[in-house]
């Protein structure tokens, strides 16, 4: 500073000077901030004519700084439907201050340098100066505001669109009351909206579904868990009554706790499940009580069984055979494949299988059942197949009786029908005898020697002798037939009672010594009963004598063997025929050779029967000429 200038530094001038520096220093700050901002500022004068262009103004006009100042503004960016009421704005306020869109936003539009027209928003400041008025316009571009505006507000009307016409009842609940219901939702009630809104929803609801539908509410407001899914029933204004199932979520409406909820009419489907639960539970009803074992196979295992068949028929416990094969109540593995084999080919080609088996319980204990399939699709027998069972037990038992008392009735009359033609046939003999020698005693009397009357006697007497030995032989087979002959075993010697048999055979055929007796083992006391074992013997031992010529031995050896006696019979006769075998134990069979040896057929019935009775059997070994063995064995443990 000069000295001069320093004089001429009055207080007036400095204060001049700061002023000037501090206006400088707000204008500077005034024009980074007007160059910063994010608003376009754009000012004109009186006239319009742009004075002043920001940089945002020239980012959202398209226009530079310089190309802008000196401009009309209405020429540059002002739409022409809105130039006119631009100029009458403006030159209103110049003429009586009427604010107009002054000092307040206004919502309008603008043009950019490609002609491009978009939303603003505007708010325009008069700044009086000393020459008179400029005009600062803050322009915000808002086309991207107004273009979310219009898709909220287009996708609010989709939404809308949406609920409204919903086939599910859509309502929001709060305090107890609905604060939104749907057309549907107002159908399903039969209420209007204001009766609706009115209405604590609780009371819509059936008495029987109150408090659970409450308690879900409540726990939903507080935010704990519920089930998602639930039916409950609704009673409509006309009383009647709806299943609805709803499905709902905690929101927030107006700020606060409430619940949306989605109610979907069910009614129809609860009665069909209704429906459909009691005809299965009648069906399960009938399945269950009937005395017919019933069970579904499927993929060769037990799906299902009823009581009847699983417990009652099976001695199962309830479902303890479910998931297994059928062969658990077949007696044996051999008797399960049989079946497989019979009746896979059957369902397979006919689509059903029936026979009867023999099967057993769980305890083991046999029965007889009747069995019918029915594959639900032949070609297909892993789809399943459905059994029925039915206890024949009983009817077998009586079958069988029926055929065993059968077979014995069929027995007895073969006998008598043999027994009648054997008497017309062997008993004629010896009555003929009888009859001849009576004749002639009676013809001749005193005439006849003594010698000779002697000897008619004698055959009268041999001969009724063999009637009767024949009449006894056939009474001891009727009774053994008609299972009146007993097995009544008593502590005895065997030993003792062969030999004593073989002695009264040799004098009775009159062939004494020539029985050869031999032992082996300890026969001493054993359970014998001696009646039976004489048979045996007594009819063996004979035969054995009689087809033998009379010097030849006959040998009888008795074994014991543990619990057994085996008893052999050999001679050294005639033999049997091969062709006789088969037929030699049937009652008055007698093989081809015997010739005059004297006989009824009956010996060797009666040795079979009484060895099967005293729980043993006969054998025999034979070729014509050569003789024969007959061994027989016989139960009789050691007498205790
Ligand atoms: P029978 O009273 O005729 O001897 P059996 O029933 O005792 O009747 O025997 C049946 C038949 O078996 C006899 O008729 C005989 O043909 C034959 N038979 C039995 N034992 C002998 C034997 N030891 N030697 C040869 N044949 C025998």
């Amino acid at each position: 500073m000069t000295r001069a200038d320093a004089e001429a530094a009055t207080p007036a001038t400095l204060a001049l000077d700061a002023a000037r520096r501090a206006l400088e220093d707000m204008s500077r700050r005034a024009r980074l901030m007007i160059d910063t901002a994010n608003d376009a500022v754009v000012t004109i004068d009186p006239a319009s004519i742009i004075i002043d262009w920001n940089r945002t103004a020239e980012r959202m006009f398209g226009w530079r700084r310089d190309e802008a100042v000196g401009q009309v503004l209405t020429d540059l960016i002002v739409p022409p439907q809105h130039r006119e009421s631009h100029h009458r704005g403006l030159k209103r306020y110049l003429s009586d201050r009427t604010p107009g869109i002054l000092n307040r936003r206004v919502e309008t539009t603008a043009l950019d340098r490609t002609g491009r027209e978009f939303d603003i928003e505007l708010s325009v400041w008069p700044v009086e100066t000393g020459s008179g008025f400029t005009f600062s316009a803050f322009i915000r571009d808002i086309s991207e505001r107004r273009r979310a505006e219009a898709a909220l507000r287009e996708s609010e009307e989709k939404y809308r669109l949406v609920v409204e016409n919903a086939y599910e009842g859509i309502v929001v609940s709060q305090d107890g009351m609905l604060k939104y219901a749907n057309p549907r939702a107002l159908t399903l009630t039969r209420r209007t909206l204001a009766q609706a809104m009115s209405t604590p929803f609780i009371e819509m609801v059936h008495p029987d579904d109150r408090a659970r539908v409450y308690g879900n509410y409540l726990r939903r407001l507080r935010g704990e868990a519920v089930e998602p899914f639930y039916k409950f029933r609704v009673v409509d204004t006309a009383g009647e009554t709806k299943w609805l199932q709803i499905s709902a979520v905690g929101i927030e409406w107006d700020g606060r706790p409430a619940t949306l909820n989605f109610l979907t009419d069910v009614t129809e489907q609860v009665a069909l499940e209704a429906n459909a639960a009691q005809t299965l539970a009648l069906r399960e009803a009938i399945l269950e009580t009937t005395a017919v074992g019933i069970m579904f196979i499927q993929a060769g295992r037990i799906k299902w069984i009823n009581d009847a068949l699983e417990r009652g028929m099976l001695g199962f416990d309830d479902g303890e055979i479910v998931g297994h094969t059928g062969e658990v109540a077949f007696l044996d593995h051999s008797d399960w494949s049989r079946f497989l084999h019979e009746c896979i080919p059957a369902l397979e080609r006919t689509g059903t299988y029936s026979s009867d088996w023999r099967v057993k319980r769980k305890d083991g204990s046999p029965w007889w059942c009747h069995m019918s399939a029915k594959a639900l699709k032949p070609s297909d027998l892993g789809a399943g197949t459905i059994w029925f069972f039915i206890d024949i037990s009983a009817r077998k038992r009586a079958e069988e009786e029926v055929h065993r008392a059968l077979g014995r009735e069929r027995e007895l009359s073969e006998l008598k029908t043999r027994f009648v033609s054997l008497t017309s046939h062997e008993f004629r003999t010896p009555l003929a005898t009888i009859l001849s020698s009576i004749e002639l005693i009676d013809d001749f009397g005193s005439k006849l020697p003594d010698a000779e009357r002697a000897e008619l006697i004698r055959i009268v007497k041999a001969a009724i002798k063999r009637m009767t030995a024949m009449i006894d032989q056939v009474m001891l087979i009727g009774r053994a037939e008609s299972d009146k002959l007993e097995f009544r075993p008593q502590p005895a010697d065997a030993c003792e009672i062969a030999q004593s048999v073989a002695r009264e055979t040799e004098q009775a055929l009159g062939r004494r010594g020539t029985v050869r007796f031999t032992s082996r083992g300890d026969c001493g006391r054993r359970l014998v009963d001696g009646k039976l074992l004489a048979h045996v013997l007594g009819n063996l031992l004979s035969n054995a004598i009689k087809y033998s010529p009379e010097d030849s031995p006959v040998d009888l050896d008795i074994e014991a063997r543990e619990a057994m006696l085996v008893m052999r019979v050999a001679d050294r006769g005639i033999g049997i025929p091969p062709e006789d075998h088969a037929r030699l134990f049937e009652s008055f069979h007698r093989a081809r050779n015997v010739g005059n040896v004297e006989g009824t057929g009956l010996g060797l019935t009666i040795v079979k029967q009484c060895a099967q009775l005293h729980g043993g059997r006969v054998e025999f070994e034979s070729a014509a000429g050569q003789g024969s063995t007959f061994t027989v064995h016989l139960l009789a443990p050691p007498a205790p």
